[in-house]
């Protein structure tokens, strides 16, 4: 696979990456540890806009099938973002990372609220910005708050990190003979309901031609590894 030259990426990273082995909630030494990789992505020079789910706390679809109502679900799941965005700031100022979380909710006292042009500032002085509470409306998913910050800020690429190591034909857990994708054109994965993204999410990165890239994060050094073009992955792109 060619090395990809991304300048400024947008790492999507699962709530449930932030659990570790737990099986609820945040452990901060993985934090710690997913920091250290951001950090070091970061320090080779590339600018990098961070997306962090909430499943690990709360997902606004399991509070309505216990007969909540979706929209107020939904927006417990998006607070749910926040607390881990402001765990991640957290963990990357203590290893010498200015950060800024930017909430689509507006949150003065905790965060700033998402302005794009004062985002590329951030960026530009070498600060990571965590986009948090996703598209900042029930009845959207992370994904898709990762999609839409990554085409306004131009990103190169939406990476990603999760706990499986690519794109499957099938469900690997269920399926032994699930095979894994190098390269998956966005039809493809729209056609076949292929578990990447959610639909809307997919649909925006086609529009706007942006790869994604579908990784595990909990591989120690996978970031890297992806970064350089190596390591285990699949790469979601047009005419794939
Ligand atoms: N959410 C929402 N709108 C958004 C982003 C998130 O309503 O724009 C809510 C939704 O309830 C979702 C929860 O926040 O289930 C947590 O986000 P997500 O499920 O995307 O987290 P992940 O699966 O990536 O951990």
């Amino acid at each position: 696979m060619s090395v990809p030259t991304y300048k400024r990426i947008l790492l999507k990273l699962s709530g449930e990456v932030l659990m570790g082995e737990q099986q609820f909630g945040i452990d901060t030494e993985y934090v710690a540890r997913v920091a250290q990789e951001v950090k070091d992505a970061r320090d080779s020079g590339l600018q990098i806009c961070l997306v962090i789910g909430g499943g690990n706390i709360f997902r606004g679809m399991a509070g309505a099938a216990k007969g909540m109502d979706r929209a107020q679900a939904d927006y417990m799941g998006m607070l749910a973002t926040v607390m881990n965005a402001l765990a991640m700031q957290n963990a990357l100022e203590q290893i010498g990372v200015p950060t800024r979380v930017q909430s689509a909710v507006q949150m003065d006292q905790v965060c700033e609220p998402v302005i794009r042009r004062r985002a590329e500032r951030h960026l530009e002085k070498g600060r990571i910005v965590i986009f948090a509470a996703g598209v900042g409306a029930p009845y959207f998913t992370t994904d898709s708050g990762a999609a839409l910050r990554a085409a306004e800020m131009r990103c190169d690429a939406l990476l990603k990190g999760t706990s499986v190591d690519g794109v499957y034909d099938a469900d690997p857990k269920k399926d032994a003979s699930a095979k894994r994708y190098e390269t998956v054109d966005y039809d493809t994965v729209l056609a076949d309901n292929l578990k990447v993204m959610d639909a809307s999410a997919v649909a925006l990165c086609r529009d706007n031609n942006i790869p994604i890239v579908v990784f595990s994060i909990r591989e120690r050094g996978n970031l890297a590894r992806v970064l350089a073009g190596e390591g285990t992955q699949t790469v979601v792109r047009q005419g794939a």
